[in-house]
């Protein structure tokens, strides 16, 4: 299939979204590519946000929304963009869609297929913490509403094809390859956390009861996994919660290059959050928070710091050197405290939450040949004037593809490079409005 496009937006998290509406309320055409099977990005995961304690998914949700059904927007969801070639100012793209094995135009979410599916298998959305089927939407307010089919671990029983009322089911469907002729394009591709199978020092993953912050996220959701907040290993409430800052950044001693220079930016802000959730639905809970330093620099940000404390949340400032396995799988914390001549001390926690460092989800280096700063985040051009401008004429960048930062500086970012691109489109003359456009999934 081939189209024509204004612009195209790597990556349907919150920062694409909005430049993608950003791009298209000023009659741009937009083509956002998503690899997940919904758009929506880390932000329609977590829980709560700070500092306002706002519902994620309430303010995400409406964004979800309304880029879906923008008639100048289009959404490649399941699908990722195979190459980019340069064509003069403009560039010609191709974007490979993976298969669902469920046809898009004829399935209309009832989940009837789900509910029949015998297979059982992690929950990738609730962080591994609960279980999905192998046929399955991929969480309740997914856009688009469209069950996918996992075949790695399907066992082709055929009870979803019986069950489909609109026979939307295809074992035989195929990945389809389209080829976009785009003004500019937009990265917005995020971030991910180190996974916790690379930090030795904290059990390699291993520990039941060690997770990490965005599968707190999770047990804090009120749809979350378990409904309340419980334990991994043996689903007890927990009486004792600890967290461990700075758990792979500003730390290159750890190992496998699980730990990273930089200030990750967000974790203290959603530690002090999620410990502050934490305490309102468990309200027996003693927290601790092990920090190096708090950096609580935004707008109300000092403020939020301090009703946790005035909510008698413990704040230590410590380096905690490993964490091994107590009694009943309790993580066993060896704790430096920093501000007690270096005393060492052991600590069993029922429940522990590390903070990994904040890596980039995409190495875009071999199919787009854009400055890759030393920490592999994208480069701009200039950090203070032009942030949101790659090293190539016609990339943009913005949120968290170019570096750790939260919600709100990724929407402003992302509105502005969606300005960048604008002016962009209109220097290079290159603008396809009033085109007839199908709004292809
Ligand atoms: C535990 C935790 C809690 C947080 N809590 C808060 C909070 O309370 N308040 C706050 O302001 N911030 C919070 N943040 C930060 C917040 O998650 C980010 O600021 C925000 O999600 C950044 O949005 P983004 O669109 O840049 O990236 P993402 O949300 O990562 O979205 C990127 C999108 O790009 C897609 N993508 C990646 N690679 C490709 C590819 N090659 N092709 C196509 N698509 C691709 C991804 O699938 C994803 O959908 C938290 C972060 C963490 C880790």
């Amino acid at each position: 299939m081939e189209t024509r496009t204004d612009a195209i937006v790597i990556g349907g998290g919150i920062a694409g979204l909005q430049a993608a509406i950003d791009l298209a309320d000023q009659d741009f055409r937009v083509i956002v590519v998503e690899k997940e099977p919904s758009i929506g990005g880390k932000m329609i995961a977590l829980s709560k946000v700070f500092p306002t304690l706002d519902c994620s998914s309430c303010i995400c949700t409406p964004r979800m929304a309304a880029a879906a059904h923008h008639e100048l927007i289009t959404i490649l969801t399941y699908s990722e963009v195979e190459a980019i070639r340069r064509n003069g100012a403009h560039f010609s793209v191709t974007v490979r869609s993976k298969p669902r094995y469920v046809i898009e135009k004829d399935c209309i979410g009832c989940r009837k297929c789900e509910y029949v599916c015998p297979v059982y298998v992690p929950d990738e959305f609730e962080g591994g913490l609960g279980a999905r089927r192998a046929i399955y939407l991929p969480f309740t307010n997914a856009i688009p509403q469209v069950a996918l089919l996992d075949v790695d671990n399907c066992t082709f029983c055929g009870a979803c094809a019986k069950a489909c009322p609109t026979n939307a089911i295809d074992y035989l469907q195929e990945a389809q390859v389209t080829d976009i002729e785009a003004g500019a394009i937009i990265v917005t591709t995020g971030y991910a956390l180190t996974p916790t199978h690379l930090i030795d020092r904290y059990g390699n993953g291993k520990l039941a009861n060690v997770i990490n912050g965005l599968q707190v996220e999770r047990l804090l959701a009120p749809h979350g996994p378990y409904g309340r907040v419980l334990r991994p290993s043996d689903g007890r409430i927990p009486g004792s919660v600890a967290f461990i800052q700075c758990a792979g950044s500003r730390d290159q001693s750890l190992k496998n290059g699980s730990g990273v220079s930089w200030c990750s930016r967000v974790c203290c802000m959603y530690a002090i959050k999620q410990a502050m959730l934490l305490s309102g639905s468990l309200p027996l809970v003693d927290i601790t928070i092990y920090y190096m330093d708090i950096r609580a620099f935004g707008k109300g940000f000092e403020q939020f710091y301090q009703n946790a404390k005035a909510m008698g949340i413990e704040f230590v400032k410590a380096r905690v050197a490993r964490i091994t396995e107590g009694e009943n799988e309790n993580p066993r914390l060896r704790i430096e405290r920093l501000e007690e001549d270096g005393r060492i001390e052991e600590r069993e926690y029922d429940l522990v939450i590390i903070t990994p460092g904040i890596v980039p989800a995409w190495e875009s280096k071999d199919i787009l040949p854009i400055g890759i700063g030393s920490d592999r985040f994208i480069k701009c051009e200039h950090p203070l004037l032009a942030p949101c401008r790659t090293t190539e004429r016609g990339v943009f960048v913005a949120g968290t593809a170019s570096g750790p930062k939260d919600i709100p500086d990724s929407i402003v970012e992302a509105g502005a490079a969606a300005m960048e691109s604008a002016n962009y489109l209109r220097q290079t003359g290159y603008v396809t409005t009033g085109n007839n456009h199908s709004n292809m999934r």
